[in-house]
């Protein structure tokens, strides 16, 4: 078994110390101590910081955080590092347990990029003009958007869940560059697009990509479908971050270029000790707003319960869980 220094140190986003790293060992043993007093799960996002991974039960993207989410029975808390719309899928999902985001900084300028009442003004006009228009929504919208729509998606879904619909209009809210792929794999629907964008994949540039590449042609390039569709294009696969990660683990090729925030780099750097992962990412401060000293004060304090009233959680959860009958609630392949 490695020791946590030497994981840490194939880290390339950050350049831990011994010292650090003794610090975040004691830290781990009270965080330990508190879970175990407060029969706590400790759940993580792929882009998350190193430390909290290592602490973490279960990493994974927002699909699978979900799944976990819904399948939590036997702890009473759910400790959750992630962002502020994930913890509220989560108490959609289980609103029977204790959910905790460690830090209220934790939100998403994606989500926040459609608020509900402006969707559902836009849902009314849209609906004079195309009667059958169905409102799928990315898991990255706060849960009253959530609440308005047929059904959720994933970046890892998205195209099976649009498929699945009978509807021919579908408005795809709230990221742009995911509505243009599911697009290309749907071409019988007519996908209008929410005009919203994460910013940290959106500064990712296909000259940028073109150049790293052509100083290293035989890199592996898997682009997150965030990403530009200039950029999606000079990608050898299109994946959400955990289909990265099992690409990166199921695929024979030993050198890869990920696209996308820079802490899933990090992970398949600790996980995947015998391949090369170059950065072609950028950070997401929203993501690296928690430390591992606001995950113990959470778990000491139980700070910050997150709490959906229940006219929007029943809503929200509906779309969810149609979400899940399509996907039989399995992640998408990511296959070679
Ligand atoms: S990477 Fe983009 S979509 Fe993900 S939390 Fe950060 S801002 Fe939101």
């Amino acid at each position: 078994m490695p020791t946590l220094l030497e994981e840490l140190s194939r880290v390339k986003t950050y350049e831990y110390t011994a010292e650090d790293v003794r610090e975040f060992e004691a830290l781990h043993d009270e965080i330990r101590a508190l879970k175990a007093e407060r029969n706590a799960v400790i759940v993580a996002h792929n882009y998350y910081r190193p430390e909290i991974l290592k602490i973490a039960d279960f990493v994974g993207d927002s699909l699978e955080l979900a799944l976990m989410a819904a399948k939590v029975k036997d702890a009473d808390v759910i400790c959750f590092c992630g962002v502020h719309f994930m913890a509220e899928t989560a108490k959609i999902l289980n609103p029977g347990r204790t959910v905790l985001l460690p830090n209220l900084l934790a939100g998403c300028q994606l989500a926040d990029a459609a608020p509900a009442e402006d969707l559902a003004a836009r849902i009314e006009e849209l609906r004079r003009d195309f009667p059958d228009l169905a409102v799928v929504s990315y898991v990255n919208t706060t849960a009253a958007v959530k609440a308005l729509s047929d059904i959720i998606c994933t970046s890892a879904n998205a195209g099976k869940v649009v498929a699945s619909l009978p509807n021919r209009n579908i408005l795809f809210v709230p990221d742009r560059n995911l509505a243009n792929h599911v697009a290309e794999q749907v071409p019988d629907k007519n996908i209008i697009a929410w005009e919203g964008f994460c910013y940290v994949h959106q500064q990712i540039t296909p000259e940028e990509i073109g150049r790293i590449r052509a100083n290293d042609p035989e890199l592996e390039i898997l682009v997150h479908p965030e990403c530009r569709p200039d950029v999606a294009k000079l990608a050898d696969a299109v994946l959400s971050t955990s289909g990265m990660v099992r690409y990166a683990k199921e695929c024979s090729a030993t050198r890869f270029l990920v696209v996308t925030e820079c802490g899933l780099s990090d992970r398949l750097a600790m996980e995947v000790p015998d391949k090369q992962f170059v950065k072609g990412c950028k950070l997401c401060t929203f993501m690296k707003v928690t430390s591992l000293e606001d995950v113990r004060d959470s778990l000491a304090r139980m700070r910050y319960a997150i709490e959906v009233p229940e006219e929007v959680r029943v809503p929200a959860e509906r779309a969810l869980r149609r979400m899940f009958e399509v996907t039989e609630g399995k992640p998408g392949p990511a296959t070679c």
